[in-house]
């Protein structure tokens, strides 16, 4: 370990403060406040944005049509371990929070717009800042940083505005790295006719009118979260309302919407609409099933050095999915072992590519048993299995539990479990359903491919052809995608840091130190959230309690000003 003087406080940045970045700071505060020692702390965060801690995803100036993804009982930015009950400041949940500050959006089974979360992210941000030890000392720099630099003793930092800045611990939690497009829109198609867009946030900027007129004809690269946003964008962000009576949707135009919106991608297969929990009704026996496969999977995970995904994991969750879903359709004993239905419905899901009728169908079915509409099906039982099993597959799979090998079909079967387990709100998928309906969204060239002339663009299918106006890509950027001149990308290129081999993430240890190319831990360095992904499992997300990387980290840098000695006194 370094030697810090006592005299000489202890120098941490934080790079990136979004959520993680500020669920890292609030936990080296709270080290510090509970470690005695006099060495002081200076931390400084580089966030760019106006609002640590909410960032740009949570940026509470956005529009209140981009909704949450989980609902508001889910959200919560303190840790609340049993040891720190009595917290010296308020620390409200975000349904405590909403009670007070917007009691209409206080459900906690609703999915709030994003905007009040970020909000809430940056009131906690605040209490951190205004209570901080007293031997911390917290200044904000809104800047983005573009280099960090190891020199002998420090590393150093270097903003986009020329600035450096030594520290002897830097963090990076750069989570989306700000909004910026995905690899694939290098390669957009364009024509003389067609406006290219290659990225949909800000969706107020990105997808105002002047981008996307009234009346275009409108094609969506990508179906997934992103292109739900967007056509909310371009519907209900152009002033049309949505109503719901009896879990029916219904949208009023207001003539500001593109004539029609195409949705288009490589499968065709559309994400499930998660159930609303109050509305799914489960016998009480379905727990002893979740613990069941909990258990089987965390027995894996303590057994072996590594975990085998096709031979051992996945057959406990689709076992466990069949036993969910045969106590949902109160099948006797005996019928039990003859088949999985689940698995044979996975294994047709992922073997068909869906046509816009196969997809409209499923969106349709997934809507009716998330809203009780209709007894929850296949789908259910597995996308629930997933869900509930998901903190003990994280045990089986992180730092790189998971055999090398076994990546390839990990991530396969990973990124169609999304589609499945981590689809939007019911709600949303309400409201798309709605716009099918009239017109508005029309997935006749789901399956279809983008051709382009020199002047003209059309969306092609066996059966349909549409020419376009506007093409928008709708794909986020992977979460491995580092562009060369990036932070992250220059690290890499450096061998400060690697990727791990088959997860593709950058490799950390628990305390969310990295390993440099030579497979050596970087003291001073930590990588926290989305760019370890693959390393960490389902680390992108607003769960505080799915990992403890910032709680290690945090421990280890207090740690740190507790081992310094005092200086000596000299008479
Ligand atoms: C559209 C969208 C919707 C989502 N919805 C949900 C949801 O409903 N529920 C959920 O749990 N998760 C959701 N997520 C996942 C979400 O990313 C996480 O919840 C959370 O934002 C992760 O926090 P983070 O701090 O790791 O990353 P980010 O939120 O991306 O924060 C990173 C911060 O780093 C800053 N930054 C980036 N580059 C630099 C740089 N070079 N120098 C300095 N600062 C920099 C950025 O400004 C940003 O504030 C969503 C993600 C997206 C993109």
């Amino acid at each position: 370990m370094e030697s810090y003087s006592i005299s000489s406080p202890l120098r941490v940045a934080i790079v990136g403060c979004g959520p993680k970045g500020f669920y890292s700071l609030e936990r080296l505060c709270h080290e510090l406040s509970t470690l005695s020692s006099k060495q002081k702390v200076e931390i400084t965060l580089f966030e760019p944005t106006g609002y640590p801690a909410s960032g740009a995803v949570y940026d509470p100036k956005q529009p209140h049509y981009l909704r949450m993804n989980f609902a508001s009982r889910h959200v919560d930015a303190w840790l609340r371990e049993e040891t720190e009950i009595d917290a010296a400041y308020p620390q409200p949940t975000f349904v405590q929070w909403l009670k007070k500050q917007y009691p209409l959006f206080s459900d906690p089974d609703g999915f709030a717009p994003r905007a009040l979360v970020g909000e809430y992210l940056y009131w906690c941000y605040q209490q951190v800042a205004l209570h901080l030890p007293e031997r911390v000392t917290l200044r904000w720099k809104r800047d983005k940083v573009i280099d960090i630099v190891r020199q002998k003793t420090a590393w150093t930092v270097l903003s986009e505005n020329g600035q450096t800045n030594d520290f002897d611990e830097v963090l990076i939690s750069t989570g989306h790295g700000g909004w910026h497009a995905a690899a694939n829109s290098r390669q957009l198609p364009t024509a003389l006719h067609l406006t290219s867009i290659d990225c949909i946030f800000p969706t107020e900027e990105k997808l105002s009118e002047s981008a996307v007129p009234p009346d275009a004809k409108t094609a969506i690269c990508g179906f997934g979260l992103s292109c739900m946003d967007a056509i909310l964008a371009l519907t209900e962000g152009r002033g049309g309302t949505f109503h719901c009576e009896d879990h029916r949707w219904s949208y009023q135009p207001n003539g500001q919407e593109p004539s029609v919106i195409l949705p288009f991608s490589r499968t065709g297969r559309p994400m499930l609409a998660k159930p609303i929990p109050a509305c799914v009704c489960l016998p009480t026996t379905i727990n002893s099933v979740w613990q069941a496969g909990r258990n089987q999977l965390r027995q894996m995970a303590t057994q072996s050095q590594t975990t085998q995904f096709k031979e051992s994991l996945w057959p406990v969750i689709l076992q466990t999915a069949k036993n969910a879903f045969w106590i949902i359709e109160d099948r006797p004993e005996s019928a039990q072992d003859e088949c999985n239905p689940v698995a044979d419905w996975f294994e047709h899901w992922i073997q068909t590519e869906a046509d816009d009728q196969a997809s409209h169908a499923a969106l349709k079915q997934s809507y009716r048993v998330a809203t009780g509409q209709t007894l929850p099906d296949e789908a259910w039982a597995l996308g629930e299995t997933w869900r509930q099993l998901y903190p003990a597959l994280i045990e089986c799979v992180n730092h790189g539990k998971l055999a090398e090998a076994e990546w390839e079909e990990f991530h396969l079967i990973a990124r169609e479990m999304e589609r499945i387990a981590f689809g939007p709100p019911a709600e949303n998928v309400g409201r798309i359903l709605a716009l099918i309906e009239l017109g508005i969204v029309d997935l006749s060239g789901l399956r279809g491919h983008l051709r382009t002339t020199k002047h003209y663009a059309t969306i092609i299918t066996q059966t349909f052809r549409c020419e376009v106006d506007c093409l928008i890509n709708a794909i986020i950027p992977a979460s491995n995608d580092h562009s060369p001149d990036s932070l992250l990308g220059k690290l890499l290129e450096r061998g400060a840091l690697r990727k791990m081999p088959g997860a593709g993430g950058i490799e950390v240890d628990p305390a969310a130190r990295p390993l440099n190319a030579k497979g050596e831990t970087m003291q001073g360095l930590a990588v926290l959230g989305r760019p370890t992904e693959g390393c960490i499992l389902g680390n992108d997300t607003l769960n505080r309690r799915l990992h403890t990387l910032p709680s290690e980290w945090a421990k280890q840098i207090a740690e740190k000003t507790a081992s310094q000695k005092e200086p000596c006194v000299v008479h």
